[in-house]
């Protein structure tokens, strides 16, 4: 009789190597990279099933993870196992272009999606909060979140600063998990940064994981460091110990007066969680205490100061420096604490990533499902061969060779267009073919991607047409991933932004080198991206239609 697993918490890897535990590299795949988000390297509580963002989870609960596990080692390759919010729910005689798994995680009635109804199901054991790619198996760790930073800092930089960041400074706040990536994204560009926290705990990990130059708790002294990074035009980060909502105030004073020039400004303290916020005023050691003590009154001090940060972020604005809101609603924020000016600077999505969306460009990624490092290191020159007047790419792809330490299986993440990542994905299948990668490899994105989400407070933020909140977009995605020959496919609720605020959707793909594989990689990896361009086609905007002329995708409205 076969041995029931363990139903409580236990420490998950991904199996490495090529021999298969499950029938086929098409089940093989999900199941490794289900545990690979689990991987305590990889996931922030994996005893707890959490991946990353708060509580977004791999699976339900530990019965569930079993369960998944055993029907992913006896599935067949025309069947398509179904996951509902973390729990294997059925499994369905399909075909081998169908799926092998389709998951809905955290999806709830329009009137009912609000946090305490979710969290009320939650408890009863109905649901789980999916995130975007916990709970559809295809996080890698922290390399995304920095490679989106640097892509963002890019597109400034093409935008307004001839391609490089060299020269400039930057000016932000948050050295936390995620606004952690910002000091190396701008450093990758190029720049020069001075990053505010009041956390020197936090300075000083970052400096230990080289995300960080240099940390001090000296303004004058950080000033000049980075005041002369600028002016050689050298890449530099520096921490500084303090209240953003003071030091950045400080600092507007000064650049008006002509005593330094501040280029680019945003933050990523953790705003939106007020609780979370230091205020000015509070002291660091007193900070949990006085949140507990009295959450309404530390929360209308933390958005008091919030407005004064950001009427710092808009003052600088007015003085001709870029300022971008880093997706942390601090400007709602700032609003609810009396300041009237907020939405005056953009979101970052709007001013600088929908033009890349318009070309279908996201995050797209893939993993060795071999563990092997050499791998990944044989599929980023085979995207330097591909894509060789790419200098934005070939700048990412070589620095991240060198700085991105992988957490879990090999992985590497670079945004790739409409009419782009198929290349790569049939490249990567040839070389599994051939023996040149060791196994195959998963090719999937992250949900915040160009046709695949609906977050009116993010990614469609300001649609040319007003149709931020429409979720139809993400919903056609995924039935024409599933329609394409993806390998798994996921529909999302809630993501990044929470509960109400967010419907997205997901795909993987895996190249296992066969002929099938590739038919099936040519039409999803162009599939995937041309809902991207559709969709942006659909809104207004110019360069989508451009893109969609010049590429051959077929949207009848411009074929009248
Ligand atoms: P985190 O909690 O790990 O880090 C926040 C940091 O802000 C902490 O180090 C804290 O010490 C610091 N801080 C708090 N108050 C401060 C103040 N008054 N002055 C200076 N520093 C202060 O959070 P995180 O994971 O880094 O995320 C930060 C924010 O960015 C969150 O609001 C998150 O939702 C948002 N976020 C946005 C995107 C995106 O859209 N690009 C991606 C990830 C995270």
């Amino acid at each position: 009789a076969p041995i029931a697993a363990p139903a409580g918490p236990r420490t998950v890897r991904a199996a490495r190597g090529t021999e298969l535990t499950a029938k086929s590299w098409q089940t093989e795949a999900p199941l490794r990279m289900l545990m690979n988000n689990l991987d305590p390297e990889v996931a922030e509580r994996p005893e707890d099933l959490i991946v990353y963002g708060g509580t977004g989870k791999a699976a339900r609960n530990w019965e569930s993870f079993d369960a998944i596990v055993r029907t992913l080692e006896g599935l067949e390759s025309d069947e398509t196992l179904l996951v509902q919010s973390g729990k294997p729910v059925g499994v369905f005689r399909t075909h081998e272009w169908a799926p092998r798994v389709l998951i809905a995680n955290s999806n709830l009635v329009g009137d009912w999606a609000t946090w305490p109804e979710f969290r009320k199901l939650e408890q009863q054991g109905l649901t789980m909060y999916g995130q975007m790619t916990a709970g559809s198996w295809i996080y890698i760790g922290t390399q995304g979140i920095l490679q989106g930073t640097y892509e963002t800092f890019g597109a400034i930089a093409r935008a307004s600063f001839d391609g490089t960041l060299a020269g400039t400074l930057t000016l932000t706040g948050g050295c936390g998990g995620m606004g952690g990536a910002q000091p190396l994204a701008v450093t990758m560009n190029g720049g020069a940064v001075l990053i505010v926290d009041v956390d020197e705990t936090r300075l000083a990990r970052r400096v230990e994981h080289g995300y960080l130059d240099e940390y001090t708790t000296d303004l004058e002294a950080a000033i000049t460091r980075v005041t002369a990074a600028k002016a050689a035009g050298e890449a530099l980060s520096v921490g500084v110990v303090g209240n953003a909502a003071l030091i950045f105030g400080d600092l507007l004073l000064r650049h008006r007066a002509g005593e330094l020039q501040v280029d680019i400004v945003t933050d990523q303290t953790s705003a939106h969680d007020p609780l979370a916020y230091l205020p000015v005023g509070v002291a660091f050691e007193d900070w949990r205490a006085e949140a507990e003590r009295d959450p309404e009154g530390f929360t209308d001090r933390a958005r008091g100061s919030m407005a004064k940060q950001v009427a710092a972020m808009v003052g600088f604005q007015d003085a001709g420096a870029e300022v971008f809101d880093y997706g942390n609603s601090i400007r709602r924020e700032a609003e609810l604490g009396g300041y009237d000016r907020a939405f005056e600077f953009p979101g970052f999505v709007p001013a600088y990533i929908r033009p890349l969306f318009a070309e279908g460009k996201g995050p797209f990624r893939w993993a060795a499902l071999s563990g092997d490092p050499a791998d990944i290191a044989a599929t980023d020159r085979a995207i330097l061969e591909l894509f060789p007047d790419d200098e934005h790419l070939r700048r990412w792809i070589t620095q991240a060779g060198e700085k991105v330490h992988f957490e879990g299986l090999p992985a590497r993440i670079c945004w790739l267009g409409y009419q782009e990542r198929h290349l790569a994905g049939l490249k990567f299948n040839e070389m599994v073919a051939s023996g040149e990668l060791s196994a195959p490899v998963a090719i999937g994105r992250d949900h915040l991607d160009s046709g695949s989400v609906a977050s009116p407070y993010r990614e469609t933020e300001s649609m040319a047409d007003g149709s931020d909140a429409i979720a139809d977009w993400p919903l056609l995605n995924a039935l024409l991933n599933t329609a394409s020959g993806a390998t798994w496919v996921s529909i999302h609720h809630g993501g990044g932004v929470g509960i109400g605020r967010s419907i997205h959707a997901g795909q993987v793909i895996v190249a296992d080198g066969t002929e099938l594989a590739a038919e099936k990689i040519a039409r999803v990896l162009v599939n995937d991206p041309g809902t991207g361009v559709m969709r942006h086609v659909d809104a207004g905007y110019d360069r989508a239609v451009e893109v969609a002329r010049e590429r051959g995708l077929r949207v009848p409205m411009l074929e009248a």
